[in-house]
């Protein structure tokens, strides 16, 4: 007869089978136990029909991983700590010294300092591409390249590149080819039909939907490159808390609601933003003019309908302005909130040195100061009234 101390520990009590409700239980785990010696030596950490240690993998783990691959259309997802470490995890996967990756000339700004920092230490070399110009894309290509990142749209000036094409491009010099599908989200474009080799997904933004959790994923249809990128997962111990898996269980039901939300609402701004003499230019790939337009809307509204567009977009505050004046707008706005990320339920707005992060001003782009808007969930209305007031402080013409 045992303690009750050690009964505590290990008690006999099973649950029932057969529990069902919209949410699954939460599986938590450093250990988990084999049945027996045999068991344990013939584990194999690669797959998803067992259990083996947390940081390969829990029912919950699991889980989302199938419905991410649902949701865009892929075979195999891994996830991990952040949307940025999930770009990390493809090209330490991917690439070796002597191999050059190329980034398109608008790529998120973590994903070059990676280049620019550890990728070159490991005596990798970058090239920056112009992702509105395949040509440019298909001239830099070369024996080195091992890998080139797509992003549609890009996340601050917001060109929306022709992915299939740039894609097609890769595959015809066998070159694998990784797709940032954070603002796509799986919803607005199916990112598997253009051909691409892998999709990242910062999870922290749409799946999240709260401003609160940082996630990542990587999926893709090939088996072989799922296995390079899976043996990479595992040796740089990339796991992800099972917690926080819940809550991007919890908040996917309401993506598609609120990506449609926040994009009608993005776009009412826009147009309205487009039409005050203060704003140059209005920078949103479902607009007419905006760079890209034409391929946001062969991708994303291929049925002729309205398509569909993430809730962000960037306005470029005419030249009058000094930056200070520009900087003042922001510091003017109530609803709008000054910080990073997006698809939360706040709306935010960022103000950027864009000639600093791209060598000089984008000759497609008018000349001033770049602000970024990603929308929440308020009433447009209020939003617009806020964005009004902000910008009737600005010195008159
Ligand atoms: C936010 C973001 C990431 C990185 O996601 P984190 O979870 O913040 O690391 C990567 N790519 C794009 C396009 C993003 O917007």
């Amino acid at each position: 007869m045992t303690e009750p101390t050690t009964r505590l520990l290990h008690p006999s009590y099973r649950a029932p089978e057969g529990f069902e409700a919209p949410q699954r239980g939460v599986f938590k785990a450093s250990t988990i136990f084999f049945k027996n010696v045999a068991a344990m030596r013939s584990h194999d950490w690669r797959s998803k029909e067992g259990y083996v240690y947390g940081l390969h993998g829990t029912p919950t783990s699991f889980e989302l991983e199938a419905r991410l691959c649902e949701l865009e259309g892929g075979r195999h997802c891994l996830l991990t700590p952040s949307g940025l470490s999930a770009i990390a995890l493809v090209s330490l996967a991917l690439l070796k010294s002597g191999d050059e990756v190329l980034l398109p000339d608008n790529a998120y700004g973590p994903n070059l300092s990676l280049a620019q920092g550890q990728l070159a230490r490991w005596g990798i070399t970058h090239r920056l591409y112009d992702p509105l110009d395949v040509a440019d894309l298909t001239g830099k290509l070369s024996e080195r390249t091992a890998l080139v990142w797509l992003e549609a749209a890009g996340s601050v000036s917001m060109e929306f590149p022709p992915v299939a094409a740039l894609v097609a491009a890769c595959r015809a010099r066998g070159v694998t080819s990784a797709l940032d599908n954070t603002w796509g989200a799986g919803l607005a474009f199916a990112p598997f039909d253009t051909g691409v080799d892998l999709s990242i997904h910062a999870l922290t933004k749409y799946p999240s939907g709260g401003g609160d959790v940082l996630m990542g994923s990587v999926i893709t249809r090939d088996e072989a490159l799922h296995q390079r990128l899976q043996a990479a997962h595992m040796r740089l111990g990339f796991g992800v808390g099972m917690n926080d898996i819940e809550l991007i269980l919890r908040s996917l039901p309401s993506m598609m609601m609120r990506y449609r939300a926040q994009d009608e609402a993005a776009r009412q701004l826009a147009v309205w933003l487009a039409e005050q003499p203060e704003v140059a230019q209005v920078l949103h790939p479902a607009l007419p003019g905006s760079p890209g337009h034409a391929h946001w809307r062969a991708l994303c509204a291929a049925d002729g309908g309205g398509g569909l567009a993430a809730g962000l977009f960037s306005i470029i505050l005419h030249d009058r302005y000094s930056r200070a004046e520009a900087d003042a707008v922001c510091d003017r706005l109530r609803l709008f909130k000054l910080g990073f990320s997006w698809g939360g339920p706040i709306s935010l707005a960022v103000p950027y040195d864009l000639a600093s992060m791209r060598g000089g001003w984008p000759r497609h782009l008018a000349p001033g100061t770049l602000v970024r808007f990603s929308l929440g969930l308020e009433s447009v209305r209020d939003l617009r009234a806020d964005l009004a007031q902000a910008l009737a402080g600005l010195p008159p013409r």
